[in-house]
C-alpha cells in the first residue's frame, strides 16, 4: 500500500494503472475506520485491480457548530486496517491541498440536499457533493463504494452522477451493525455507556416499523408515532426526524402502498452525539 498527500502524484500514479488496464474503485471516508468502512473496501477489491480509500475529514460538510475540530482522527490505525482489507492507494490531502487559498466553487444538488439531514445541516450536502467530485475527477475510477448508513447521501451523489454525466458507477454497500444491532459509525464513540446503551433504539424501531408494515400497517403517522414512542422511552436529547419518504425523490408519504419501497430515515441526539440510521423496506 502506498500513501499519497498530492494529487499530482496521485494522478502519476492512477495514470500508470490506467495505462496498464487495471481496473480503479474508490472509497471515499473521513477516516478512524471501523468494519463498516473496511466492509467497502473489501467489497471494492473483490471487484477491482486497485482500491484507493480517501481519508479526508471534509471542512465544508461540517456546520459552524458541528464536531469538525473534534471529529476523531487515527491516521496510523487507519493506514494498517486499510491494508488489511486490500487498499492499495490510501490518499491522506490536507485542507490546503483540497481547498487552496480563494477555493470558490462548489458542486449543489437542489431540493433533495435541502430536505431530512439538509434541514437539519444546511451546508452539509453541499460540501458532501463538492469533496466527492473534487474525488471522483482526482481519481477517475471505474467505480466509487458509498454505504447505505448514510441513506440522504447516496441519494444525493447518484443524482449528481447522472445529471452531471460522471464515468463512474455508485456501488451502495449495506449497513454494518455492531452485535445489539447500533449501526457502526465513528461517532459512536462519543456515546457514554449509558448512551451507547440507549442508542440501540434507533435499530430497535427500524425493526419496529419493518413488523408494524409488514403486518398490514399502512398510515405513515402511525408508524412514526410508534417509532417515537420507543425512542423517546431511551432518553434521547432529541429526535431531529423520524420521516417515511420514496427512495428517489425522498418525498414524505403519509401512506404506504402495496408494491412501494419506502425508505425511513431518522437522526436522534443521545447527549451531544447524533446519530442517523434508516431502514429500506419494499411493502
Ligand atoms: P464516513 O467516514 O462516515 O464519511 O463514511 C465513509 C463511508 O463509509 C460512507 O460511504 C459511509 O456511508 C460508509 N459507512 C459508514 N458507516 C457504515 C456502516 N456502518 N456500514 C456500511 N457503511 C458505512
Amino acid at each position: 500500500m502506498t500513501t499519497y498527500s498530492q494529487i499530482l502524484e496521485l494522478r502519476s500514479t492512477l495514470n500508470d494503472y490506467r495505462e496498464k488496464k487495471k481496473s480503479i474503485a474508490l472509497v471515499p471516508t473521513m477516516g478512524y475506520l471501523h468494519d463498516g468502512h473496511l466492509s467497502l473496501i473489501k467489497k471494492a477489491k473483490a471487484e477491482n485491480d486497485i482500491v484507493v480509500v480517501s481519508i479526508f475529514v471534509n471542512p465544508t460538510q461540517f456546520g459552524p457548530k458541528e464536531d469538525f475540530a473534534r471529529y476523531p482522527r487515527n491516521i496510523e490505525r487507519d493506514s494498517e486496517l486499510a491494508k488489511l482489507s486490500g487498499c492499495d492507494i490510501l490518499f491522506i490531502p490536507s485542507v490546503e491541498e483540497m481547498y487552496p487559498a480563494g477555493f470558490s466553487t462548489y458542486a449543489v444538488v437542489e431540493n433533495i440536499s435541502t430536505v431530512l439531514e439538509g434541514k437539519f445541516r444546511p451546508t452539509h450536502f453541499k460540501g458532501v457533493t463538492t469533496v466527492v467530485l473534487k474525488l471522483l475527477n482526482i481519481v477517475q475510477p471505474q467505480v466509487a463504494y458509498f454505504g447505505q448508513k448514510d441513506a440522504q447521501q447516496c441519494v444525493v451523489i447518484r443524482k449528481m452522477v447522472t445529471e452531471l454525466n460522471l464515468h463512474t458507477e455508485i456501488s451502495i454497500v449495506p449497513t454494518l451493525r455492531e452485535s445489539d444491532g447500533l449501526a457502526m459509525s465513528s461517532r459512536n464513540v462519543y456515546l457514554s455507556p449509558d448512551e451507547r446503551k440507549n442508542a440501540v433504539a434507533l435499530n430497535q424501531s427500524l425493526r419496529l416499523a419493518e413488523r408494524l408494515i409488514h403486518q398490514g400497517e399502512r398510515n405513515s403517522e402511525t408508524i412514526i408515532n410508534e417509532m417515537m414512542k420507543l425512542i423517546q422511552s431511551k432518553n434521547p436529547t432529541t429526535i431531529d426526524y423520524i420521516e417515511i419518504v420514496g427512495t428517489e425523490n425522498l418525498e414524505k408519504r403519509t401512506s404506504i402502498k402495496s408494491g412501494d419501497t419506502i425508505l425511513i430515515p431518522l437522526a436522534v441526539r443521545f447527549g451531544t452525539t447524533r446519530l442517523i440510521d434508516n431502514t429500506i423496506i419494499t411493502v
